[in-house]
């Protein structure tokens, strides 16, 4: 699904990531841990696409309909219409633009890349109702705009909603444990594992192992300082857990 070869990147000033390797087989849900400050988030902004970095090195590649295609040729939403999907760790807040609207128009713009029928707008509304009503969250939520005063977990669940409208190829999830209390965790975690199947791939960003005791994963991989420095399955993220990163 994804492979990241030899991958470096760096800002104006500093250099971030350092010859990352990372391969994501259809089907797989890999784990990415990792002290503040290692790179985590980087890494997603970069396989999405966020202007502000610099790949000095390396590349990042997407199966797409069975051929391999050069993401960073692409732009934001091309990325996005090809099935690339992430959820930021700190979603921002945009005025005038109510959270519907965002949807709405977001779930139009991909049915219509990939060439199917989208929905009226009150069809469209029950199918968000449908998806809303997992999260427990506000019934006003909709019509407010974009995160605009959202609470750290709401907009988490946000971002959720959005992976679940579009069902995306590849979902990074950068710390989407953050900010979500025991219920809404075990919500979101449920969300995930409903939307888990062969014919995608996750990343979870995480500090804590907690959120990897319901959606398990089949890799966990350490990063330090812009590299990937051990790979392993779960019980390398209890040894982060019992040990810390150090
Ligand atoms: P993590 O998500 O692992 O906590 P980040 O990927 O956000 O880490 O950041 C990695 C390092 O790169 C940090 O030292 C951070 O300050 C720096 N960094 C990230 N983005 C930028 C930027 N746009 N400009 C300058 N430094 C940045
Ligand atoms: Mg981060």
């Amino acid at each position: 699904m994804l492979y990241v070869k030899n991958l470096s990147v760096k800002t104006a000033d500093s250099d971030i990531l350092k010859n990352l390797s990372l391969e994501v087989k259809k089907g797989e849900v890999h784990a990415i841990m990792g002290p503040n400050g290692s790179g985590k988030s980087t890494l997603a902004k970069v396989i999405s696409g966020h202007p502000g970095y610099e790949v000095t090195k390396g590349s990042i590649e997407l199966d797409s309909n069975n051929k391999k295609i050069n993401v960073l040729e692409l732009d934001i939403d091309e990325r996005s219409k090809r099935g690339i999907f992430t959820a930021f760790q700190t979603p921002i807040s945009i005025a005038n633009l109510s959270n519907f609207k965002f949807f709405y128009s977001f779930f139009e713009a991909h049915c219509k890349f990939q060439g199917i029928d989208g929905m009226n707008e009150s069809d469209f509304k029950k199918y968000l109702a449908d998806i809303v009503k997992k999260l427990d969250i506000e019934k006003n939520f909709l019509d407010r705009n974009m995160n605009e005063g959202f609470s750290g977990g709401e907009r988490k669940k946000n971002e959720i909603i959005q992976m679940l409208l579009i069902k995306p190829k590849l979902a990074i999830l950068d710390e989407i444990d953050s900010g979500l209390d025991i219920d809404s965790l075990t919500a979101v975690s449920d969300c995930i594992n409903n939307y888990r199947s062969n014919n995608n791939a996750i990343i979870m960003i995480t500090h804590y192992q907690r959120i990897l005791n319901h959606v398990k994963p089949d890799y966990v991989h350490v990063i330090s300082e812009g590299r990937i420095i051990k790979t392993g399955d779960i019980k390398l993220s209890h040894e982060v857990e019992e040990k810390g990163y150090n």
